[in-house]
């Protein structure tokens, strides 16, 4: 609304708002303002949350959306429900967790279990469009090819970007082609491009390291490096790798940067709700492997959560545990759309809310489950069966497995996760996906089909 009030008092008082955040820039032509609010939803696909500056990082990584989470809420403890990106963004626009929507990845080749979204997920994109919203998405493919059902909703789904600069330019030219009639847009951005191949341009390449090490950084090297249990990994090698990794969230951040000017330009974003996230982390060695391998420990599991615009608190930070299961229902709620009834996260701006325990269930499909609470961790490993319990608040790396110290903790958390997990749904599955050889053969780029079964989901 206050954008709203801004823009109807002339010229010069658009200009002040978008000042605000960056150089005023004349629109072309002044779009009819929006209501509900536009949303864009933004998916940083393998970005880890410490390893931005807001987060806490020592590294320039974000100063870019640093500034977006100065303008808005930052949720300092958020956390993917699930580990992979089929099931993650899965989780994300369906605010199901992987108990229910069952969508895992096919883990070898050989298997050929590629799945789709089942018809019984409602998906994010699905419910604004039933409420008059135009949606339009743009992803690197991989993953999130239409072919694994993400599609379903959206008026114009494009797979075929390349990366952030590509993906960027692609989602601003379906925008600016819109008719200018004041109907409320839904746009979805994922982007690889802080996924391995860790491969940024100069001069983030070198910003935080060598350009080139003794070691590459595509996907087969770092995947054989997990096979090989990290032999004759070394401490350079692993420096090197995160210096790529954060170069590539440094250039990531640039190109969002002039992305966002474009859309103020267009005049789209003082009326657009924003949210950035990431459907899962990464390691650097911090238990034995590279790359995302289905494990639930922190690094892998934390993710940004940056939301913004109209209706949001701005400068504030959020220390709630919360989940990506919480994002749809919090932007159908800043939309005024009701929330599908199976919907399984909250509206994380409604008052009162947040009233019970706080905990956060993570999965890896049936292999591994965990949850975490403020201060705790257990995580229950199938094969073979074990459980590991973290006390979070004397060993946040998660070091020392307390399970046998402290049993009657280690009980009383794998009951509640128990009860979770038998209190989940499942849904049908339908059909199955079929990828063609052109979208095999980005998986495998990407790090996927490596014949590896855990190394990189
Ligand atoms: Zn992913």
């Amino acid at each position: 609304m206050r954008g709203r009030v801004l823009i109807r008092a002339g010229a010069a008082a658009a200009c002040l708002l978008i000042l605000v955040v960056a150089a005023c820039r004349p629109a072309r032509e002044r779009a009819p303002v929006p209501a509900p609010p536009h949303i864009l939803l933004i998916s940083l696909d393998a970005c880890r949350a410490d390893r931005l500056s807001c987060y806490g990082y020592e590294r320039p990584t974000s100063p870019f959306l640093d500034t977006l989470a100065s303008r808005g809420t930052r949720f300092a403890l958020a956390f993917a429900n699930t580990q992979g990106t089929v099931p993650s963004h899965t989780t994300l626009l369906t605010s199901l967790p992987q108990e229910t929507h069952r969508m895992f990845h096919f883990r070898t080749e050989e298997e050929k279990r590629w799945q789709k979204v089942p018809d019984g997920a409602v998906m994010l994109q699905e419910l604004l469009r039933a409420r008059g919203y135009r949606t339009l998405a743009v992803t690197d493919g991989g993953h999130m090819a239409r072919v694994f059902g993400y599609d379903r909703g959206f008026d114009d789904y494009r797979d075929g970007a390349t990366g952030v600069e590509s993906g960027t330019r692609k989602l601003l030219g379906l925008i600016r082609a819109l008719p200018r009639d004041g109907t409320p847009v839904f746009a979805f951005l994922h982007t690889y491009e802080i996924h391995s191949p860790y491969d940024p341009p100069e001069p983030e390449r070198s910003l935080f390291g060598p350009s080139e090490g003794r070691i590459g950084a595509d996907s087969g090297t770092l995947l054989a490096l997990n096979e090989a249990g990290l032999a004759g990994l070394s401490p350079q090698d692993l420096e090197f790798l995160r210096g790529r990794y954060d170069g590539g969230i440094r250039f990531t951040d640039r190109v969002l940067e002039g992305f966002f000017r474009e859309l103020e330009a267009e005049g789209f974003l003082p009326h657009a709700v924003v949210a950035v996230t990431a459907d899962h982390g990464e390691e650097f060695g911090e238990h034995g492997g590279l790359l995302h391998r289905g494990m639930l420990y922190e690094e892998s599991i934390r993710v940004p959560l940056i939301l913004l615009g109209p209706g949001v608190a701005a400068g504030r930070v959020e220390g709630r545990l919360v989940s990506l299961m919480d994002v749809a229902p919090t932007l159908l709620a800043l939309a005024g759309v009701p929330a599908a009834p199976g919907m399984r996260g909250r509206d994380l701006l409604a008052r009162g809310a947040d009233a019970g325990e706080e905990a956060v269930f993570t999965q890896y499909g049936p292999l591994r489950y965990g949850i975490r609470t403020r201060d705790w961790k257990l995580i229950r490993n199938a094969t073979p069966p074990s459980l590991e319990l973290y006390d979070l608040r004397r060993d946040p790396g998660e070091r020392m497995n307390m399970a046998e110290v402290r049993p009657a903790q280690a009980r009383e958390l794998a009951r509640k996760l128990e009860r979770w997990r038998a209190a989940q749904p499942a849904l049908a599955q339908q059909g199955a996906a079929a990828p063609d050889e052109e979208q095999i053969r980005r998986l495998k780029g990407l790090g996927y089909l490596g014949g590896d079964r855990d190394s990189a989901q």
